[in-house]
């Protein structure tokens, strides 16, 4: 205190050691979505031009407050609460304010529910955009918000379940109460599928479902066993894989189980401890156990891969989105930086190196949105062939493979993208307020979840082979910027030539299938994005005139043009 009356007293005096400059301002207040110029193109693109008023307003609001709550979510990491003072057992994790303003965000703005509720076209072109948006607050909301969103087109595999639930999961309220959903009059879902001794081969699940009264779709069971990784454990249902004991043998089937039963007593769903993530930490993780939880089949006995699969499908949509949101938030900061701060006598931004790191950045940025929103836009396309009784279209197609393409490329590309963008930082980079140990932090899960890499790698070559039309479908979109850039014209006639030794594909199933991602972003941007992007993405990604790290793109792509789409203008 002394100190500080003393250099009030006296600006000049000898133990007043530095004033701050060479600092970067606030972003706070940004618009974070018209600041993002690719996705505003994108969206009008792509068919969903009519949010982008509401996508603007989200964006306003996301870029103050709720940057705030993402920090507060995190630092304060939900607590497990397995009994009461008494001794009872409650099953309650606790979180922080922020995470439920976050829930509470990503409900009233549709997140969960748009392309449910919405009769405007390409809704779920919309609603990634306004998701891409809202994680530039935080991604761990998104997991519970991307689950509620997913789960709809598994329970209309069993319609008189969908008639209940579904208003309630497109319900814009959200309530985090531990009574019953009906009561709530809206509803958030998880879903639990991943075992101790298998997650990716779900067919190893043990646990057993004991029919009650009869068994069959829709009939109710009782559920007993345990799942390694349940998210969202507050959740008010979730999707639950276990054996149906009324098979003969028994069968994996698809259960919708209840949190807190229609009585207002809680299920036999039990959180025996949470996960201590690398990331995600405002996010629950939970390992839970079922002892006699009472659950009803969705869909056939013994079809529980297929059902689940529908939610299973649109996770994997957000975690495309995601990715592309994670590579937005990690352009934002390093361009901002480098655009504040000097060294060596010149902006960061000017010193022609770290224009190379920051535009190889954004080209990756860029080609992750264009995918993730064409690929949003064929969700609309197949979901519009499927309400008119098509079930094998070329948009069902296209999304099926792209699906999985898109994830294994965006979601593969993440860590290594926000790592270079927390090193234009520098030092200040690797410190928590920077928001970039966040990010970092969570960029490697999307690539776990839902299909790990080699997981997801297989899953295309099995997509191609339940329906070889589906390459023909996917070249078919590739090739319409067929003439456009030699380079990538000799790219796509390598790909094709992957194909010819089939023998060898599993073990060449990577390699395979990051081809088709970079002709699919190649495409996408020679078609719609600006040349500049468009030529540095050809030459770096197709043409070998890149190296294995960012920052190595030819020396004459024209940085500056790159660069000026990522930076915010303040
Ligand atoms: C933060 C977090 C949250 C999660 N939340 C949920 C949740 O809410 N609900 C849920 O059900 N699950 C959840 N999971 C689990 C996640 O989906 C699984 O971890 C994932 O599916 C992988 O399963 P596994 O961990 O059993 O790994 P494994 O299946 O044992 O796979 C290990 C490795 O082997 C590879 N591999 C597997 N099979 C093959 C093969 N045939 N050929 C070559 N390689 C192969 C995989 O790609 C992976 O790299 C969560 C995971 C994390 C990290």
């Amino acid at each position: 205190m002394a100190s500080t009356l003393a250099q009030a007293k006296h600006p000049d005096a000898p133990w007043r050691t530095h004033t701050v400059f060479n600092q970067v301002p606030s972003l706070e207040g940004l618009n974070v979505f018209d600041s993002n110029v690719p996705l505003v193109e994108a969206v009008e693109r792509e068919g969903a031009g009519w949010v982008r008023e509401r996508a603007s307003a989200l964006g306003a609001f996301v870029g103050g407050e709720p940057q705030q709550w993402g920090r507060l979510a995190n630092e304060n990491k939900p607590v497990l609460r397995t009994h009461d003072r008494y001794g009872h057992r409650i099953d309650e994790v606790e979180f922080h304010p922020a995470w439920h303003q976050l829930m509470r965000m990503g409900v009233e703005h549709e997140l969960h529910c748009l392309p449910w509720r919405s009769e405007r076209p390409c809704a779920h072109t919309a609603r990634a955009a306004m998701y891409m948006t809202a994680m530039q607050a935080e991604a761990g909301f998104a997991c519970p918000i991307t689950m509620t969103f997913a789960v709809v087109p598994a329970l209309r595999a069993q319609p008189e379940l969908a008639a209940q639930w579904e208003p309630l999961v497109t319900a814009t309220s959200y309530d985090p109460r531990s009574i019953p959903a009906a009561q709530k009059g809206s509803a958030i879902t998880g879903m639990a599928m991943t075992e101790k001794q298998g997650g990716s081969d779900v067919r190893a699940n043990t646990t057993t479902a004991t029919p009650l009264n009869g068994g069959g779709a829709g009939a109710e069971y009782e559920l007993v066993g345990h799942k390694w990784f349940c998210s969202a454990p507050m959740s008010d249902a979730f999707l639950v894989l276990a054996q149906a004991g009324d098979c003969e043998p028994p069968a994996l089937s698809c259960f919708l189980l209840p949190r807190i039963l229609p009585d207002g007593s809680r299920n036999e769903f039990h959180i025996q401890r949470l996960k201590d993530k690398l990331g995600n930490h405002s996010n629950a993780s939970a390992e839970i156990e079922l002892h006699g939880a009472w659950a009803q089949m969705v869909g056939e006995p013994g079809r529980g891969v297929p059902t689940i699969i529908e939610m299973v499908g649109h996770t994997r949509l957000d975690c495309v989105i995601g990715a592309a949101a994670g590579m937005r938030a990690a352009v934002l900061g390093a361009t901002h930086h480098a655009a504040h701060r000097s060294a060596f006598g010149k902006l960061l931004i000017d010193q022609p190196l770290m224009r190379n790191v920051l535009a190889d950045l954004c080209v990756e940025w860029e080609a992750s949105t264009a995918l993730a929103m064409r690929l949003a836009r064929a969700y609309d396309e197949a979901h519009a062939d499927a309400e008119a009784g098509e079930h094998d279209s070329d948009a069902q197609l296209f999304k099926r493979l792209a699906t999985a393409v898109g994830k294994y490329w965006t979601c593969k590309r993440t860590p290594n993208h926000c790592f270079e963008a927390l090193e234009c930082l520098g030092g200040a980079g690797y410190v928590e307020e920077s928001g970039m140990p966040r990010l970092y932090r969570e960029a490697p899960l999307a690539s776990i979840w839902e299909g790990s890499g080699n997981v997801i790698s297989l899953d295309v070559l099995r997509a191609l082979a339940r329906s070889p039309r589906s390459l023909e479908v996917y070249l078919a979109e590739v090739e319409l910027a067929r003439g456009a850039d030699a380079r990538l014209d000799a790219r796509v006639e390598e790909l094709k030539g992957q194909f010819a030794d089939a023998g060898s594909l599993e073990s060449r199933a990577r390699r395979v299938v990051e081809s088709m991602a970079l002709c699919l972003q190649g495409s996408l941007l020679v078609r719609n994005g600006p040349a500049a992007v468009a030529d540095a993405f050809c030459a770096s990604r197709l043409a070998g005139e890149g190296g294995l790290e960012y920052g190595t793109l030819p020396a004459g792509s024209d940085f500056e043009a790159i660069i000026a789409r990522a930076r915010p203008s303040l």
